[in-house]
């Protein structure tokens, strides 16, 4: 038997990876992968535009007027995993890459998804994240975050001779080594 397999975890964060490389957004690509607890994908999604709203007519900008940026249109990877689902999300857990802003926080907490494993959080201290994580605690939604990826997979899925998904992986991952964060980070945490 082979022994150096990808976990569970490390499987399911990598193809909420993958899906954040779907996204047209030039400064923030999330991904999420929603799986029940059959370890069953039930859903998958990355942060656009709804439905014919056509990135070529509406904005990616991050500032300037309401209505000349992103944020009155795009749906976030989360809320696009819940809306894709193929099957009931209660009781399941959601792989993110980035931890969910309060908007998404509220759709996983009304959906029933239950745990939470994500990669970075680099807006932590961002009034979001703050309510995000009251609510997620009020919830009694479980989160932790998840420790180095050591995935082992040599082809190249990206468009870069020189990069391998290992290398996207850690690129994304900003940070060279995921502090091991406890693993058991519930309500209380
Ligand atoms: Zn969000």
């Amino acid at each position: 038997m082979r022994k150096d397999y990808i976990s569970w975890d490390e499987y399911f964060m990598s193809i909420a990876l993958l899906s954040c490389m779907r996204s047209k957004d030039p400064s923030t690509q999330v991904g999420a992968c929603i799986v029940n607890d059959l370890n069953h994908i039930v859903g998958v999604g990355y942060n656009g535009f709804p439905k014919g709203c056509d990135d070529a007519v509406f904005p990616w900008q991050r500032e300037g007027a309401f209505l000349e940026t992103k944020y009155p249109y795009v749906v976030h990877a989360e809320v696009n995993a819940i809306l894709n689902s193929n099957a009931s999300v209660r009781g399941a857990r959601v792989y993110v890459s980035l931890f969910p802003c309060h908007e998404c926080a509220k759709y996983m907490i009304q959906s029933g998804i239950v745990e939470l494993i994500y990669l970075h959080n680099k807006y932590d201290d961002t009034d979001s994240i703050i309510a995000s994580k009251k609510m997620l605690d009020a919830a009694g939604v479980r989160y932790r975050q998840m420790e180095e990826i050591s995935l082992n997979v040599e082809r190249s899925v990206i468009n870069d001779e020189s990069s391998t998904f290992l290398d996207y992986v850690r690129r994304h991952c900003a940070r060279s080594g995921y502090k091991a964060t406890d693993y058991t980070n519930d309500v209380s945490g």
